[in-house]
């Protein structure tokens, strides 16, 4: 039988305990290692997180003092912009003639055809259409009523700028309103002259060219500023044909439009050309000969006042 040999026990216990020791030791050099490890990252991926926000941040902050700069910008710009046209209005007023001078334009026609009637003048017993159709282009199609209303804006901007006041018998195609309403509004507002724009139709295609419409010096309705008509459109037609190279025909003399007949102030009919034609069909649809018809007719109407 054996026996345990206890001395021996004892003289290995130092030994059991310093390998102890050191296992733990290194179990627990290597935690801390793997515990170093894995919180660099976390510590990395914190910093990344906070940076990255601190950029969007950034970038919210930078975008949001951009776009409030623009506005500033922006308001400041329009801010100016109205300055300058208010500024134009207080020298035109100041300084140009025009300001004391008001135009109603009528833009010949309308897209809604009115066939009633009325009296073609005051207390006769002959009468007219309210609205006829007016002509179009033989080429281009337009309406006369289009191409008058486009001729018309561009000479309201035209005369706004050279100072004078400007109203409008119409803005819009479909409209109602008739020959005697539109002369009535410029006799209301007191126009200083009335200014009609039409374009001209014939059965005959050669036919072209610009002419000017006022009453005869015997119209029994408003013979007393025939004359005032009559140089209006002289002066208009001149203009007008000198600035185009267009065909000049005549100012035709006849007291059978009624929103001639109607008007109480210096009043023409500006024809601008014939649709029929087809050469003058496609000038007249071509912006840039607009502008010249509008800055004749607007040379006519200072020739007129004397400016
Ligand atoms: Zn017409």
């Amino acid at each position: 039988m054996r026996h345990f040999n206890f001395k021996k026990i004892i003289f290995l216990i130092p030994f059991f305990m310093i390998f102890s020791f050191c296992f733990l030791i290194a179990c627990q050099h290597s935690d801390t290692n793997s515990s170093q490890f894995s919180q660099k990252p976390q510590i990395n991926n914190n910093s990344i997180v906070i940076e990255s926000n601190s950029v969007v941040i950034d970038k919210t902050i930078n975008e949001t003092i951009n776009e409030n700069t623009s506005k500033i910008e922006n308001k400041t710009l329009s801010n100016n912009t109205k300055n300058e046209i208010e500024q134009t209005k207080l020298i035109n007023q100041e300084e140009l003639p025009q300001s004391q001078k008001l135009v109603m334009i009528d833009p010949g026609h309308q897209s809604i055809i009115n066939t009633d009637v009325e009296p073609i003048g005051p207390a006769s017993n002959e009468l007219k259409l309210k609205m006829s159709s007016g002509t179009q282009g033989i080429v281009t199609g337009i309406p006369e009523y289009q191409l008058n209303l486009e001729v018309s804006l561009k000479l309201e901007k035209e005369l706004l700028k050279r100072g004078y006041q400007v109203e409008m018998t119409r803005r819009e195609n479909e409209v109602n309103i008739s020959n005697i309403e539109r002369a009535e509004m410029a006799n209301q507002m007191e126009a200083d002259a009335f200014i009609r724009i039409h374009a001209n139709g014939s059965n005959d295609s050669s036919v072209q060219g610009m002419m000017t419409i006022c009453q005869t010096e015997n119209n029994p309705f408003n013979a007393n500023i025939a004359s005032d008509c009559e140089l209006l459109s002289n002066f208009i037609l001149d203009a007008m044909v000198e600035l185009t190279d267009a065909v000049k025909q005549y100012v035709w003399k006849t007291d059978i439009m009624s929103g001639i007949n109607w008007s109480n102030v210096p009043v023409t009919i500006v024809e601008i050309g014939y649709m029929s034609n087809s050469a003058e069909d496609l000038r007249l649809a071509e912006s840039e000969y607009q502008e010249k018809i509008v800055k004749g007719i607007a040379n006519g109407i200072d020739d007129f006042f004397g400016f």
